[in-house]
């Protein structure tokens, strides 16, 4: 079947459709890890959404796409009827949702009010969600969450130790990056023997947003994002981790106010806040080779607090026999892979040197023969997955 996936932000949509097995065939496939990739069939992007001399909304963006799909001399389908559900990507399903879920009003309504937790994120996918109700009708349209992916985290891991009565207003652990990690945790369970049963598994989604997450026997007991994407690693141009009592030190000291923090931490921290000069992975690493000392300050603080995830999550977890990298940095940066195991030889981590720098975006094993941990490199595919998840809701349904 054909599914139209759209990941919608707030001033781009990015789109893929996809051809995949339907429902019932899907899950078969699944559990015999066969053809799980689906084919894509056309990819693409609206971006500047709402800017000048740019598209003027979601809706004229989503038409546009339509419109290419089914252009008579380049189009891949003759009409919509040909594709059989939208999947859409939604960062933020708040207690409620924790697999993906068919569309109704009621739905909609209850993504709408976890949107307070994913104000950059929600309010982009809703739009997203109510222009393709508008021009597909017909269609049935599926939510596919990343905070899903966690809900099996057990309390002890949810919980922040502030005054339970916040807990009780929802403010706990999340997660986020899940799509990401589903799509990597069905890879990998065709790859490793026996499958995810009994393997103890860490995935790092090192992209522009950066977090890790322990997989025991296939499920999720600890990730590094919290309540928002803010928490845990260090990323692009997000802090991740800092003492709650700095941020008061900001409040009070520099007179910043909870905006200008949510710029600070979101926007201008991480990778670019230390290195002063870019949040692109490849632009540090190149001027840290050639003596800049912030980028390479920058480097080491996103190693060390990476390497020291990984040192905890293996205690949460206890123990750690597969350690995976996806995303930009983590498919295709071997510098960063290697800086990262360097210092876990204790955990049973060790590298094929040749293996390591000679992967860029493709599946392999990058371990050292006899190493006690397999360390692999498995690319994420974030529309894959929603794509799946799609037409198996939609099959059940
Ligand atoms: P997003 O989170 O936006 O989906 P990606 O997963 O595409 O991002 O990751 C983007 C990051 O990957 C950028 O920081 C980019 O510099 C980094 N990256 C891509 N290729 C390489 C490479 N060869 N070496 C180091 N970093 C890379």
């Amino acid at each position: 079947v054909k599914i139209l996936v759209l990941n919608t932000g707030s001033s781009s949509i990015k789109y893929q459709l996809r051809e995949v097995a339907g429902g019932a065939v899907a899950a078969g496939a699944a559990a015999a890890g066969l053809g799980l990739a689906g084919e894509i069939l056309a990819d693409g992007e609206v971006d500047r959404i709402a800017e000048e001399g740019s598209v003027p909304g979601h809706g004229r963006a989503l038409e546009l796409i339509l419109e290419s799909l089914l252009d008579p001399t380049s189009g891949v389908v003759k009409d919509t009827a040909a594709v059989s559900a939208v999947g859409h990507r939604v960062v933020h399903g708040g207690e409620r949702f924790t697999a993906p879920a068919l569309i109704t009003v009621e739905v909609i309504a209850q993504i709408e009010e976890c949107s307070s937790l994913a104000p950059l994120h929600n309010p982009p996918a809703l739009a997203g969600i109510r222009e393709a109700q508008r021009i597909l009708p017909h269609t049935p349209q599926v939510a596919v969450f990343d905070t899903a992916f966690h809900a099996t985290m057990p309390q002890k891991a949810r919980v922040y130790a502030l005054p339970y009565r916040y807990t009780e207003a929802g403010v706990r652990r999340y997660g986020f990056h899940g799509i990401s990690y589903s799509s990597v945790t069905q890879r990998l369970d065709g790859m490793l023997s026996g499958g995810l049963a009994g393997h103890k598994v860490m995935i790092a989604h090192l992209g522009n947003g950066a977090s890790i997450c322990a997989v025991d026997g296939g499920v999720c007991v600890d990730t590094s994002m919290g309540l928002t994407p803010l928490e845990g690693l260090v990323m692009g141009t997000r802090s991740g981790d800092v003492d709650p009592g700095a941020v008061l030190y900001l409040i009070r000291e520099f007179g910043l106010t909870a905006d200008d923090l949510d710029r600070i931490l979101n926007k201008e921290s991480g990778i670019l806040g230390v290195s002063g000069v870019s949040n692109d992975m490849r632009d540090v690493l190149g001027r840290a080779d050639s003596g800049d000392e912030r980028c390479r300050l920058a480097i080491d603080v996103y190693v060390h607090r990476l390497r020291k995830y990984v040192g905890a999550f293996a205690a949460s977890m206890g123990g750690l026999d597969t350690l995976v990298f996806t995303a930009g940095v983590g498919e295709n940066s071997g510098q960063i892979r290697a800086a990262v195991c360097e210092g876990l030889g204790f955990l049973g981590v060790a590298l094929d040197p040749e293996a390591n720098d000679a992967t860029h975006g493709v599946e392999k094993d990058i371990s050292a023969a006899g190493a006690r941990v397999r360390v692999l490199v498995v690319p994420t595919d974030e529309e894959g997955f929603i794509a799946r998840a799609t037409a198996e809701v939609v099959g059940a349904g």
